[in-house]
């Protein structure tokens, strides 16, 4: 195992590894821009290096920075997080030259899942279901363009090749609207992604989107944790997430694990990642695979008990996957909301500083949160502060344990979603489940 690993984020998740870190006896280092030097997870790592000025372009996005950082602390290792640098094969490609270990896949893996066409054809070919859409990239040539747009079938997604978070998507209703839409889409892709190649899918209308967590190791040896319902969602941004998702049977998850496992196999995948798809009339189309640890792990680790941080380090070591799939058994329901800083209805954000801050406590209640009374949000980031996540039986004693949770929690000084979450975990077809990817958006239009 490694003596020494540099965490390449900031925030909750650098506190999350910090603490699987800790656990195994390695030696944590934090990096942090100047606007982050009074974060928590600055004070309480082993070292700490500060890499830059507040905007991300200059410190938590600046690859010379990060690596220089682990070359004078000495680490091993360095451990992505998720967002910034996490999903940049440039960056894996960086790490590991410098002779580092970057903890995640290798950066040819990342590259090709990163490129959403890319993946889509390998998934092909591994036999994964996908959303039928343009065969790749759509041509420069608009003719061509509502050709294809006819043989998918309104309403189309167009989406860019390159894109992520949520952003670089554009749903067309009709011909009439498409090429404006595919140009705006393809500017969009140049500005915020550094690529203008934009694809086309059939526009689901109804689905929700369900995703399956896979942990594999250097040998070939993959298993998966099962599926999360991430359907709650804000401009294609997850709200609220679920383990296990409502209605998915013992059957339907053993079925979809095992294409997904087929597939890592297939492209020779190391580390933690999710396959995300979209769920309609009892039928799976993956979307995108995720090659890093996600936001909404924490669900998972409730319900099957496994530390998928730790794990992603061992796998890193060079460790044998350390379970088979038997061992893995699901228990109870977990529920996760995620608190932002910002206006809980026009969602206008909310930074500043926290003057009083509480947070709940009990069995089955997990806070993964890097913020405390005094802390000042910076405007710079995003702005998630807390994660607050509930393990219980079932999906009713769940909802009921986080309403309780929502209830205990407070914060002064900056506004919090917490009103959203406490109304959606009251709100009738929200409580019966099995919601589709645009609920959340039609309850607010409708509020
Ligand atoms: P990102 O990488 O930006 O997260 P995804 O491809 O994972 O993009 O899509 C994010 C969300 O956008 C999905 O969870 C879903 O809500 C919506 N979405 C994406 N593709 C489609 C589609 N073909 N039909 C309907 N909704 C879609």
């Amino acid at each position: 195992m490694f003596e020494k690993v540099l965490i390449a984020n900031r925030g909750e998740i650098a506190l999350r590894v910090q603490r699987a870190c800790r656990e195994l006896g390695i030696k944590s280092v934090a990096i942090y821009s100047e606007a982050d030097k009074d974060a928590k997870y600055v004070k309480l790592a082993d070292e700490s290096v500060c890499i830059g000025p507040a905007k991300s372009a200059m410190s938590y996005l600046h690859i010379p920075s990060i690596i220089a950082a682990a070359e004078i602390t000495n680490a091993q290792a360095i451990h992505p997080g998720y967002g910034f640098l996490s999903e940049n094969a440039e960056f894996a490609k960086r790490v590991e030259g410098s002779g580092f270990i970057f903890i995640g896949p290798r950066s040819d893996a990342i590259a090709a899942m990163g490129d959403k066409v890319k993946a889509k054809e390998a998934m092909i070919l591994a036999g994964v279901p996908v959303v039928p859409g343009s065969d790749g990239e759509l041509p420069l040539n608009n003719n061509e363009v509502i050709r294809i747009a006819k043989k998918v079938g309104y309403p189309v997604i167009i989406k860019a090749v390159s894109g992520g978070g949520g952003r670089g998507m554009r749903v067309v209703y009709e011909e009439s609207e498409l090429i404006k839409a595919l140009e705006i889409t393809r500017s969009e892709a140049q500005s915020g992604f550094g690529n203008p190649a934009v694809y086309m899918e059939k526009y689901l209308e109804n689905p929700r989107h369900i995703e399956v967590q896979i942990l594999a190791d250097e040998y070939g040896n993959v298993i998966h944790l099962g599926e999360r319902d991430c359907s709650m969602q804000r401009r294609h941004q997850k709200v609220i997430e679920e383990a296990p998702a409502p209605g998915i049977s013992a059957k339907i998850r053993k079925e979809i694990g095992n294409v997904c496992i087929k597939a890592c196999k297939l492209i020779k995948y190391r580390g933690a990642g999710t396959f995300e798809f979209l769920y309609e009339n009892g039928r799976f189309y993956f979307i995108e695979m995720n090659t890093r640890v996600q936001v909404e792990h924490t669900i998972t680790e409730m319900i099957t008990g496994i530390d998928i941080v730790k794990e992603q380090l061992y796998i890193a070591s060079g460790e044998k996957l350390r379970y088979r799939q038997a061992d893995i058994e699901f228990k109870g329901h977990a529920i996760q909301c995620r608190v932002n800083a910002e206006d809980p209805f026009t969602f206008v954000p909310s930074p500043g500083k926290i003057e009083q801050c509480h947070f709940a406590g009990g069995n089955g209640v997990r806070i993964d949160s890097h913020v405390y009374a005094g802390y000042t949000v910076p405007p710079y980031y995003d702005s998630m502060i807390a994660k607050l996540i509930v393990h219980s039986e079932n999906r009713k004693e769940a909802i009921n344990r986080m309403k309780g949770v929502l209830l205990e929690t407070s914060f002064s000084g900056i506004k919090t979603n917490i009103p959203l979450h406490l109304e959606m975990l009251n709100e009738a077809g929200f409580c019966e489940g099995a919601r589709s990817i645009h609920y959340l958006e039609n309850y607010l239009k409708n509020k």
